[in-house]
C-alpha cells in the first residue's frame, strides 16, 4: 500500500510547472527547490507510516510561507506590557526613515560626524552624564567589564549573580569578558565590610547588579549604592551598576518601584547600564552612562565598533528619549499602558464586549504584569475579558489567525487584558472574536 503510494508522488517538474501557474513570478529554481522538499517531506510522511496531505499541497503550504514575512505583528492581549516573547517594549507609530539619513554626517559643520549624538545629547540631559548605546544591555554589560576589569577582578555580591533568561547569566559574560569574579557575602546579605576586606591589588572594579527577575524576601540586605560609592572613591575603584530595565520616569504613582537610573548616578555610581527595550519603552539598545572618562574609554574599546546600534534604533531611540524628556508619557506606548487607570481599561472591554455579541463572556478583576525581566512582583489592577467555553480550543482559534491574538488561560478561562491592546488594535480584535464565537459550536 505505502510503495504503491511512493510510487504516485509527482516528478519534480511535473509538479513544479502546475504550481509555476498558481504562483506566477516566482524563479523556477525557486519552485523546482521547493517542490524537491515537498516531495520529499511527503515521502517522509509516508514511509513514517503517517497521513501525508500530498506532495503538491505541501509545497504549496511552502511557498505560501516563503510569500509572507515569518516576524509579523501580533495583537498582545496577555497583560504582560513587556513580554519577551512578543517583542518587549511596542514601538507605536513608528515610522522609519526609508531613505539616506546624517547618521553619520555633521550637516552644520559639512563633513563626517558620530551617530552617537543623536541620542547622546538627549540621554545626557536625562541622566547628567554623557552616554553612549550599544546593540543592548547585555553587550553593555561585557563592553564595561572587558575595558574596565579585563585580567583582573570585579567584586560582586554572591546575592547579584543572576541569571536574566535565555541563558544570560552575570558570571558567563563576566568570565568572556576576560574579568575575573570575586563573589562576596551570601545569598540573601552582603555587608560593606565584605567588599572592603575583598579589596586587592588585582581589584578594578566594584560591580552591583539589579536583580530584575527575581526577590529575595526575609533577612535580607546589601549595602546602599552611597555607602559602595564611598568605598570605591577610597580606594580608586569605579562602582558600575547594571539597572536592568532602566527607568528614566518615576512611575511610583503607577506603583511600580524602580530605581531610576539619574539616582544611580546622584548616589555615586561611577557607570550605569541599562536596556532600550524594558521600562525606557523604546527599541532594543543598551545604555552606557557615567563618568566622562569612562564612557571616553568604552567608546574607543575596539569592541564598540561590534556592538554598535543601528541606524532604526538610533531613530527610534532619539524619538522615545525626546518624548520622556518633553514629559510626553502617552506617546510611548509601553508607558501609556503603564499610566493607564483601571477604570478606563474597564470602560474599553465593556465597549468591546457590546460590539460582539455572539461571545459568551464577562469582566472581572485582575492584574496586569510589566514583565521583561523588569520589576518582578510588581503588577497593576486591570479588567480582563473572562470568556467562557473552552480555553484551549479557543486560545487556539484566536492564535492562529492571520494577525496571532495571544491571550492566557488562567483556572481553565481564557481571559484578554486590553491593557496591552492599542485602540487602533480594537476593531481587528472584535473581527477576530467574532469569527472564533461563529465559527465553533457550544458556548464560545
Ligand atoms: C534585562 C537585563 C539585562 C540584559 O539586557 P538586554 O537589553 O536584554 O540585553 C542585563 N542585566 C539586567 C540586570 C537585566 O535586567
Amino acid at each position: 500500500m505505502t510503495d504503491e503510494r511512493l510510487r504516485q508522488l509527482p516528478a519534480v517538474d511535473e509538479l513544479a510547472s502546475e504550481l509555476a501557474v498558481e504562483f506566477p513570478g516566482l524563479p523556477w529554481a525557486v519552485l523546482v527547490e521547493e517542490t524537491r522538499r515537498g516531495i520529499a517531506a511527503a515521502r517522509r510522511q509516508l514511509l513514517d507510516g503517517a497521513r501525508s496531505a500530498g506532495a503538491a499541497a505541501l509545497t504549496r503550504r511552502n511557498l505560501r510561507a516563503l510569500l509572507e514575512p515569518s516576524l509579523r505583528p501580533v495583537i498582545n492581549a496577555t497583560g504582560v506590557i513587556l513580554h519577551t516573547n512578543l517583542g518587549r517594549a511596542p514601538l507605536g507609530d513608528f515610522r522609519p526613515h526609508s531613505g539616506y539619513s546624517n547618521l553619520e554626517y555633521d550637516v552644520t559643520a559639512g563633513r563626517r560626524g558620530k551617530r552617537d549624538v543623536h541620542a547622546g545629547q538627549l540621554l545626557a540631559r536625562l541622566l547628567g552624564k554623557p552616554a553612549i548605546v550599544v546593540n543592548n544591555n547585555a553587550a553593555a554589560v561585557w563592553l564595561a567589564l572587558n575595558e574596565l576589569a579585563a585580567g583582573a577582578e570585579v567584586i560582586v555580591s554572591r546575592g547579584e549573580l543572576i541569571e536574566i533568561g535565555d541563558g544570560f547569566r552575570i558570571p558567563d559574560i563576566m568570565a568572556r569578558s576576560g574579568a575575573i569574579l570575586r563573589e562576596v557575602g551570601t545569598t540573601n546579605r552582603t555587608r560593606i565590610e565584605d567588599y572592603r576586606e575583598a579589596i586587592t591589588d588585582r581589584t578594578r572594579l566594584l560591580l552591583r547588579v539589579h536583580p530584575s527577575n527575581f526577590h529575595i524576601t526575609g533577612f535580607t540586605g546589601r549595602p546602599e549604592l552611597r555607602d559602595l560609592a564611598a568605598l570605591g572613591r577610597e580606594r580608586g575603584l569605579p562602582i558600575y551598576e547594571d539597572l536592568g530595565s532602566g527607568c528614566l520616569v518615576d512611575l511610583s504613582p503607577y506603583g511600580i518601584e524602580e530605581p531610576l537610573a539619574a539616582d544611580s548616578l546622584a548616589a555615586g555610581a561611577s557607570l550605569i547600564s541599562f536596556s532600550g527595550d524594558k521600562l525606557l519603552g523604546g527599541p532594543q539598545a543598551g545604555m552606557l552612562a557615567g563618568e566622562p572618562e569612562l564612557v571616553q574609554r568604552l567608546r574607543r574599546n575596539p569592541m564598540f565598533r561590534a556592538l554598535r546600534a543601528d541606524k532604526l534604533t538610533y531613530q527610534r531611540l532619539e524619538e522615545t528619549l525626546s518624548h520622556i524628556y518633553l514629559q510626553q508619557w502617552d506617546r510611548i506606548p509601553a508607558l501609556r499602558m503603564i499610566t493607564t487607570p483601571a477604570g478606563t481599561i474597564r470602560e474599553r472591554a465593556e465597549a468591546l464586549l457590546r460590539r460582539v455579541p455572539g461571545l459568551k463572556a464577562e469582566i472581572i478583576e485582575g492584574r496586569s504584569l510589566v514583565g521583561g525581566g523588569a520589576t518582578p512582583n510588581q503588577s497593576l489592577p486591570t479588567h480582563l475579558i473572562a470568556i467562557e467555553g473552552d480555553a484551549p480550543e479557543l486560545e487556539r482559534r484566536l492564535r492562529l489567525g492571520s494577525i496571532p491574538v495571544i491571550g492566557r488561560i488562567e483556572n481553565d478561562r481564557l481571559l484578554l487584558d486590553l491593557r496591552t491592546v492599542s485602540p487602533a488594535e480594537e476593531a481587528l480584535l472584535v473581527a477576530r472574536l467574532t469569527a472564533a464565537a461563529n465559527s465553533g459550536e457550544g458556548a464560545l
